[in-house]
C-alpha cells in the first residue's frame, strides 16, 4: 500500500478528502505543522507528500524550504495544493523542490489523477535509478575481476576458478594443470614502439589464448605480460604439454601492430595439482618458480615444477622489502663470466654479473630482481655497489701484476637516466686509482632508444673517459639498424638468441655472419653471447667473431675461480 503523507488544512483539502484518498487504498498519515509532518515522514518515509498548508500563505513555502534542508527527505515526490493563483508563487514552489502545484478550485478526480500521475513518475525514476544501480554494481564487478584491457579474468578470478576446479577435480579424483606464461620481450617492445603497441600485443595475445583453448579452460591475465591458464582434468603430462605447444606455437606467429610486425617469444611453467601440492597459493608458486626456470631456458621453452625449485614467496612486495635489506646484509656478490678473444684462445675480459643470495629463499635470479630494482629505483644504489665492487677487483689484479683483464658492467636504463651518473663513475675510477679502459659498460639498445639524443651525449661523455661501451642483448630491441652507425661504441654483443642452436639453424648462421660483417664494417669488435656447444664456437671463429661468452668458455664465478682461468 502506498503511504501518502498530508498536511491537512481545512481550507484545501479538507478533513472529508481524507477518507476519499483512504478509500483509494492510500496509507494516509496527517500533520497540521511543519516539525510534526517532518517528524512524521522520517519515522515512517512516505511515498508522496501533499503539502496544503496554505494558511497565512508562509507555510507552504516554509515546508518546503525546511524539507531542502532534509537531505534524506529529498527524494520523495512533493504535491503543493494551494488557493494561490498566481504563477510567481508556483514558480516559487517547484524552485524550493516542489514536483507539481494543484491549484483550486479542483475536483476529486483531478487530485487522484495529479497522485497517480506523480507516482508513476516516481516508480519510473526509481525503476531507472535501480537499473542504473545494477549496472554501476555490475560494472564495478567486473573491474574487481576482469582484467580491462585484455577481458580477461584478474588474478582474483583467476583464484576463484583454480579453487572451483581443483574442487571439482578433488571429487572426480582427477588432477588440474596451472600454466604461468610469459610474453618475453613486451618490455622492449613498450620501450621501443610505445605503451599503445604493447597494449595491442596483449590484446591480440589474449585472443589467441582463448582462441585455441577449450571454453572450460579459464585463462586470466596476471600482470603486465604473465598470464595464466587452469587446464581442468588433463589426461596426464603430456597432454598438459601438448596444450603447452600449441599455446608458445600460437604465440610465436608474428603480431601486426599498427607501426611495425613483431615476434614475441614464450615461457611456460607448469604446476599440477595435486602432484605438486593440494594447496592453492603453493601451487600459483609454484607455476611461477618453474616460469622463472624456463625463462632462463631457450626461448619458447616450457617447465613442469620440479621440487628443487627456489620456490620465492609470490608476493612482488615481499621481494622489494628484502631487496631494500639486500645491499645492507651484504647478500649480493658479484660473479665474473670469462670471455675469450677467438684468435688467441685467451681470456681477455669477463662480464660482472650480480648475484643474490637471500638467507632463507637461497639463490634468486637476476632475472626476477633486476627488473623489480628497476621499478623500484634500487637499482642506482645497487648498479654503484657494483661499479664500486668491480673496480677494487680490477684495481687489485692489477696491483697483483696479472695482464689486464677488462671487465664489463651492465648498467639498466635507469641508471643512463641517472643524473650524476658520469660523476659516480668519476668518483669511483678516481677513488680505487682505476685507468678507465679497465672499465667496460654494457647498455642495451633497449634503454639506448628511451631517449637516443640523451644517450648519444652519455655515450660521447663514456668515451671522453676513455670507458668502453658495449651494446649488450644485440638484435633483441626491435631498434633500426641505421642507428648503430652514430653510436660511439666499441663492442657489438650478439644476444644467445642468435647463438643458441646456430650449429643446425642455417638462418641464424646467415644472420649471425651478417650482423659480424656489419660490425666489422663499423669497427665493432664483436662478442657472442651463450656459446655453449664447441660447434658454435668453431663456427663463430670462421665467421670472424672476435670473442666469445658462454658455459663453453665457464659460467658466471667468484673472483678468485676466475683468477684460475686468466
Ligand atoms: P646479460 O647482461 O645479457 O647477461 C648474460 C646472461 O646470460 C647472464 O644471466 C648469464 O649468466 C647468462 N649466460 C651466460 N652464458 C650462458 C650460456 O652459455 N647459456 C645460457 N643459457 N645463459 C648464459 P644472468 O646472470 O642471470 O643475468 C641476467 C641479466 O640480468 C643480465 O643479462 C643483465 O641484463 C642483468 N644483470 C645481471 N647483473 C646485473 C647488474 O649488475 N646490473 C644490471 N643492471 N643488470 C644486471
Ligand atoms: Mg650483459
Ligand atoms: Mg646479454
Amino acid at each position: 500500500m502506498r503511504k501518502l503523507l498530508v498536511f491537512v488544512d481545512p481550507g484545501t483539502l479538507n478533513q472529508a478528502r481524507v477518507p476519499l484518498l483512504s478509500e483509494q487504498a492510500f496509507e494516509v498519515m496527517t500533520a497540521t505543522t511543519v516539525d510534526q509532518g517532518i517528524h512524521l515522514a522520517r519515522q515512517q518515509p512516505p511515498d508522496l507528500i501533499l503539502c496544503c498548508l496554505d494558511l497565512g500563505r508562509g507555510s507552504n513555502l516554509q515546508l518546503l524550504e525546511t524539507m531542502a534542508t532534509k537531505p534524506d527527505l529529498l527524494a520523495v515526490p512533493l504535491i503543493v495544493l494551494t488557493h494561490e493563483q498566481n504563477r510567481s508563487y508556483w514558480r516559487q514552489c517547484t524552485n524550493l523542490g516542489a514536483d507539481d502545484c494543484l491549484a483550486t478550485p479542483f475536483t476529486d478526480g483531478e487530485l487522484l489523477e495529479a497522485i497517480a500521475a506523480r507516482l508513476r513518475k516516481q516508480d519510473a525514476l526509481t525503476q531507472r535509478y535501480n537499473t542504473l544501480m545494477r549496472h554501476t554494481a555490475e560494472r564495478l564487478n567486473r573491474l574487481s575481476q576482469y582484467d580491462s584491457l585484455t577481458d580477461l579474468p584478474n588474478h582474483h578470478l583467476l583464484r576463484q576458478r583454480l579453487v572451483q576446479a581443483v574442487q571439482r577435480a578433488a571429487l572426480g579424483q582427477q588432477g588440474v594443470a596451472l600454466l604461468s606464461i610469459s610474453l618475453d620481450r613486451l618490455r622492449q617492445i613498450n620501450n621501443t614502439l610505445g605503451y599503445p603497441a604493447g597494449d595491442t600485443l596483449l590484446r591480440a595475445a589474449a585472443r589467441r589464448l582463448t582462441g585455441i583453448l577449450p571454453r572450460s579452460t579459464a585463462v586470466a591475465r596476471l600482470t603486465g605480460n604473465q598470464f595464466a591458464i587452469v587446464l581442468p582434468a588433463p589426461r596426464n603430462r603430456k597432454a598438459v604439454q601438448a596444450v603447452a605447444a600449441e599455446i608458445i606455437d600460437s604465440l610465436s606467429r608474428s603480431f601486426s601492430l599498427p607501426e611495425q610486425e613483431v615476434f614475441v617469444t614464450t615461457s611456460i611453467g607448469i604446476a599440477l595439482f595435486p602432484e605438486n601440492t593440494e594447496d592453492i597459493s603453493t601451487l600459483l608458486r609454484q607455476a611461477d618458480a618453474a616460469l622463472e626456470f624456463a625463462k632462463q631456458q631457450k626461448s619458447n621453452y616450457c617447465q613442469f615444477y620440479k621440487p628443487d625449485m627456489p620456490v620465492v614467496s609470490g608476493d612482488e612486495l615481499q621481494l622489494e622489502t628484502w631487496l631494500r635489506y639486500g645491499l645492507k646484509r651484504q647478500e649480493f656478490e658479484v660473479y665474473y663470466q670469462p670471455k675469450q678473444t677467438l684468435m688467441t684462445g685467451r681470456i681477455e675480459g669477463a662480464e660482472a654479473l650480480i648475484r643474490w643470495h637471500h638467507p632463507e629463499q637461497g639463490f634468486i635470479s637476476p632475472a626476477r630482481f633486476v627488473p623489480l630494482a628497476e621499478e623500484t629505483g634500487l637499482i642506482v644504489p645497487i648498479g654503484e655497489w657494483v661499479l664500486r665492487t668491480v673496480c677494487a677487483q680490477s684495481a687489485r689484479w692489477r696491483q697483483q701484476g696479472l695482464p689486464p683483464v677488462q671487465i664489463s658492467v651492465n648498467l639498466s636504463s635507469v641508471q643512463l637516466n641517472q643524473a650524476h651518473l658520469c660523476q659516480t663513475l668519476d668518483k669511483i675510477l678516481t677513488d680505487i686509482d682505476l685507468p678507465a679502459h679497465y672499465l667496460q659498460l654494457e647498455v642495451t639498445e633497449t634503454a639506448l632508444m628511451q631517449d637516443v639524443d640523451s644517450a648519444l651525449r652519455l655515450l660521447h661523455e663514456f668515451k671522453d673517459r676513455g670507458i668502453q661501451v658495449a651494446l649488450d642483448d644485440f638484435g633483441t630491441g626491435y631498434a633500426s639498424l641505421g642507428y648503430l652507425r652514430d653510436l660511439p661504441i666499441d663492442t657489438l654483443k650478439i644476444d644467445t638468441c642468435f647463438v643458441r642452436g646456430v650449429a643446425h639453424d642455417p638462418k641464424n648462421q646467415m644472420i649471425l655472419r651478417r650482423i659480424i660483417a656489419l660490425a666489422h664494417d663499423l669497427d665493432l669488435a664483436v662478442v657472442a653471447e651463450g656459446v655453449e656447444q664447441a660447434e658454435e664456437m668453431e663456427l663463430l671463429k670462421t665467421y670472424g667473431c672476435d670473442a666469445i661468452q658462454g658455459y663453453w668458455v665457464g659460467p658466471p664465478m667468484r673472483a678468485a675461480d676466475l683468477l684460475q682461468h686468466l
